[in-house]
């Protein structure tokens, strides 16, 4: 029998300390792409579509794919752009008869009228398509998972890497689960424990340290016949919500107690450890002292600002860092991208070649990262920030930073751009005439995404944590909605919620 899916992706990580609140046009600056649109872009990459389409494909499923869309990381959405994304879904859903639901979905995403934007999407299904009709969904790890995520979808299953490389993976995981329950094999459902933590340590790095283990974990108690996914959320700690912070899902049927007692000892283990870090995070001012005398032999010293990562909310404008690589005259460095929309227009109407003087940076919130810097410097390339990723999470897909252009001040080119975007592949630098691979320095905005194209280039990584938006200094943000006691906030916080489903 062909069963008829509808498959649709729509993601936010909401950043609720961003002043910038996430309209339309956030959503058109990276991407709103309609059925036939969304699966020609996304077909032949690693998106959770074409994860779906796999599966599709492989089992006859007559596929109808309402839409594909998401915005960089941000304030809370708006009602208007919510209702825009979410409409075409209902009313596709409305129109067809479905066997299934498939959706690709974050799991971090704050409305201005919800704190679970998820759980307002699948409410909003389940009101029109009953209890029975079966929706699995896919999430990315920094997911903020409510307890009603979990009772509204059936299938939850999550990325299991971070940086982010298993996406058209994970949509695999979700569409062949979802296939042998629309053949009436399995009735999964999701159970979820969580942890009173703003987030895991450092996001969940999953290439060193504990992670590993709790993954292998997790893929071993998979082998049961009755657990179809473990998902070990490490939580999105910039979101001033009740249900912040980790969680561990499992996806299974039957006795629902050994899949509770199973997710708890990852929760406990994730507790236990809360205390440890697997970065070294220097001060602007230590980080710039490193890049002034490192020397290039194996490779750049590429420097990641953590706390000015776009890619988790945080503006992309702070100056802290660069201000100590200019102060440290550090050379044959690059640094990005500086979101300053206002100086990439004057920079426009500047020629090539020629010195410029500019207010660069700053302005979103001086008190997050540092006020502006006023510099000159010579204007290399103006360009409409477009580009083409090359590497394991960008490959093949085009995005743009808007209008930009690049200015080299004193030893460093600075890539400055009007559409905030973390730097996680090596295009991001190389289409605007930066080859990270021959600089001595490489500065970067991003918190864990670049080691996946910039590792492999790179002689030495170190991270800073500027003060920008995203710092792990939490006691400067104003926490006012998450639960507490909770972990940094509150340092006696004891695990004693048992906040089970
Ligand atoms: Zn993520």
């Amino acid at each position: 029998m062909t069963f008829r899916v509808l498959t649709a992706e729509l993601a936010h990580e909401t950043n609720t300390f961003s002043r910038i609140l996430t309209g339309k046009q956030a959503f058109r600056d990276r991407y709103v792409l309609m059925g036939h649109d969304a699966i020609a872009a996304r077909r032949d990459a690693n998106t959770e579509l074409a994860g779906f389409l796999d599966v599709g494909h492989a089992h006859g499923w007559h596929v109808e794919h309402v839409l594909s869309a998401a915005a960089g990381p941000s304030g809370k959405v708006e009602r208007a752009a919510f209702e825009w994304l979410c409409d075409p879904i209902i009313a596709a859903l409305e129109c067809g008869r479905f066997d299934g639901i498939l959706l690709g979905l974050h799991g971090a995403t704050v409305l201005d009228f919800s704190d679970d934007g998820e759980g307002e999407i699948l409410r909003r299904i389940r009101a029109v398509c009953g209890e029975d009709l079966p929706i699995a969904i896919t999430l990315d790890p920094h997911a903020n998972v409510s307890a009603e995520m979990c009772s509204l979808a059936d299938i939850v299953v999550s990325f299991c890497t971070y940086p982010h490389v298993d996406m058209r993976e994970t949509g695999r995981r979700a569409g062949a689960i979802l296939q042998r329950t629309m053949a009436g094999e399995i009735r999964p459902r999701t159970i979820r424990v969580s942890c009173p933590m703003l987030e895991e340590t450092n996001g969940g790095r999953t290439d060193v340290g504990p992670m590993i283990a709790r993954l292998a974990r997790a893929k071993d108690y998979e082998k049961r016949a009755d657990v179809f996914a473990v998902s070990i959320n490490a939580g999105f700690a910039s979101t001033d919500i009740a249900d912040v912070g980790p969680t561990v899902l499992v996806t299974g049927q039957g006795d629902l107690a050994p899949h509770f007692a199973f997710a708890e000892t990852i929760v406990e283990d994730i507790w236990a450890r809360r205390h440890e870090e697997l970065n070294d995070y220097l001060t602007v001012e230590a980080t710039a002292a490193h890049a002034a005398r490192f020397n290039p032999e194996n490779g750049p010293l590429v420097i990641a600002d953590y706390a000015d990562n776009p890619g988790a909310g945080a503006y992309g404008d702070s100056t802290a860092l660069l201000g100590a690589l200019l102060d440290e005259r550090v050379s044959n460095a690059c640094f990005g991208p500086m979101v300053d929309g206002d100086t990439v227009q004057e920079l426009h109407r500047v020629k090539v070649g020629e010195v410029s003087r500019v207010v660069l940076g700053g302005k979103f919130d001086p008190a997050f990262g540092g006020g502006p810097l006023t510099l000159e410097g010579e204007l290399i390339s103006v360009s409409d920030g477009r580009y083409v990723g090359d590497g394991p999470i960008l490959g093949g897909l085009s995005r743009s930073f808007g209008p930009s252009a690049v200015l080299r001040v004193d030893g460093i080119e600075i890539l400055i751009v009007t559409i905030a975007k973390q730097m996680l592949d090596l295009q991001q630098f190389k289409s605007f005439g930066i080859d990270p691979e021959r600089k001595c320095v490489v500065a970067l905005k991003s918190m864990q995404h670049f080691r996946a194209a910039f590792e492999p280039i790179a002689g030495r990584v170190i991270v800073c944590d500027s003060g920008a938006l995203c710092t792990l200094q939490y006691d400067r943000l104003p926490y006012r909605n998450v639960r507490r006691p909770i972990f940094p906030l509150d340092q006696d916080a004891v695990r004693s919620d048992g906040s089970h489903l």
